[in-house]
């Protein structure tokens, strides 16, 4: 696509090439250049390199540490973040917790964690989901009952990303059963994940990688100054917090980057005479993939301008998770087709021996097939894309 830059987002542009080329941890990204797979540290130092330079709350408001970029100024941002192949910013924080903390909290909960959510000294994760609620999330069952000037919470939340290195969580749970509508009585709680009876599992996923988990709450006491606005209303800020969600899902700077790689691939294999039998039709295809993302790339600067305006991002943001996933999953499809590389190595094996950024390569078979595999995942969390839909159908075509 082309954008015009006015002669200051020009010079915006060169600032910020130029800090992911001079400033940011240059180990970070020649580790990713090789590895899809970042660990805890490289996900923090990557984060604080950004915080370091005031740009780390890029959606946050001014008031709130933001970097009050404009729409342009994110968009020429988030090109070179994945042009320089930056690992991605984990969005609990910054991306969810801390828009419904600075809109919905209360002065001293915006004191006590916004900092620390800016600075990444505090990693979070999302407890949302259960077993049997996680389209139909009200069905959720987790409890959370006030005693005195505590609640006790009982329950199990799962999928839970990457809650093995969460300090806190932010969860979902039923404060009331007595109500018209299972949407009310809900509540929106901060947990540190340290309270007596939390316990955390993993899960394992298809590609041998241990990302989530279940969280189990036996008994597991807060002060009730940990609840987000007022009791019972945790539906609308959750909804708040899920439309952000869907809205950053798109990744379309990031699928960019990877359709140039896999043009540059292309024309490697050519070179070595290992072309696809078919290579227009794989071109074709690879074509298709760039218009459409294209398009996709319009859509997500209509909603980047209505953001910008002080708006939520609305029901819109379905339509981004939606055709972003699709199109992320379109090209990993297309590098597993160049590859042919059908066979998914031993990678819990890999992953359990620790992984050191040489079990991968940018042109290998594992990291074709581990993302192919992992990347299954984009099209369910976030709420699955049958999901969105109905959401588009009901907020947006009024069907
Ligand atoms: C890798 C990964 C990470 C995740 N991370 C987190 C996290 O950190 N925190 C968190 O809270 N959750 C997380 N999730 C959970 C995610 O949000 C849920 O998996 C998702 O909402 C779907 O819920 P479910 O798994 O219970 O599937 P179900 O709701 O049981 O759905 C099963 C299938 O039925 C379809 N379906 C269900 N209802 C309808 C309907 N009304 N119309 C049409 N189709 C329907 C769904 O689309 C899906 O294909 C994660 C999920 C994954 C895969």
């Amino acid at each position: 696509m082309n954008v015009n830059f006015s002669p200051e987002e020009l010079v915006f542009q060169d600032e910020v090439r130029a800090f992911f080329a001079e400033e940011y941890p240059q180990d970070i990204l020649e580790g990713r250049r090789k590895s899809m797979l970042a660990s805890r540290d490289i996900y923090i130092r990557g984060q604080q390199a950004l915080h370091t330079k005031g740009w780390a709350g890029i959606n946050w408001p001014v008031e709130y540490g933001g970097t009050g970029w404009s729409v342009t100024q994110k968009y020429i941002f988030f090109n070179e973040f994945a042009a320089a192949d930056c690992p991605t910013i984990i969005p609990f924080g910054l991306g969810m917790v801390g828009p419904v903390i600075y809109t919905y909290g209360t002065e001293e909960q915006k004191e006590k964690f916004l900092p620390d959510i800016l600075s990444s000294s505090v990693w979070w994760c999302q407890g949302y989901s259960e077993p049997g609620a996680g389209s139909d999330l009200a069905s959720l069952k987790t409890r959370a009952d006030l005693d005195g000037d505590e609640y006790v919470i009982n329950g199990t939340k799962t999928w839970t990303t990457l809650a093995q290195h969460a300090d806190w969580i932010f969860i979902l749970a039923r404060t009331n059963s007595d109500v018209a509508r299972k949407q009310e009585g809900i509540s929106f709680l901060l947990v540190k994940m340290d309270a007596p009876g939390i316990t955390v599992t993993p899960i394992y996923t298809l590609d041998g990688d241990h990302e989530i988990n279940q969280v189990f709450f036996d008994n597991v006491r807060i002060p009730a100054d940990q609840l987000i606005g007022e009791e019972g209303k945790g539906w609308t800020y959750g909804k708040f917090l899920l439309t952000h969600e869907r809205a950053n899902i798109a990744g379309v700077a990031l699928s960019k980057q990877r359709l140039r790689k896999l043009k540059k691939k292309l024309a490697s294999y050519e070179q070595q005479g290992q072309a696809p039998a078919d290579v227009e039709s794989f071109r074709r295809k690879m074509a298709e993939v760039e218009i459409q993302l294209s398009a996709l790339e319009y859509t997500e600067l209509r909603t980047l301008a209505s953001v910008s305006t002080g708006k939520a991002p609305g029901p819109e943001s379905s339509i981004l998770k939606i055709k972003g996933t699709e199109m992320q999953q379109a090209i990993d499809n297309l590098f597993f087709e160049l590859s042919a590389y059908g066979a998914l190595p031993n990678l819990r094996a890999q992953y359990e021996a620790g992984y050191d950024g040489d079990i991968v390569d940018d042109d290998g078979s594992s990291l074709t097939a581990l993302r192919y595999f992992n990347f299954r995942k984009a099209s369910i969390y976030g709420g699955s894309n049958e999901i969105q839909k109905n959401i588009i159908a009901k907020a947006v075509l009024r069907i």
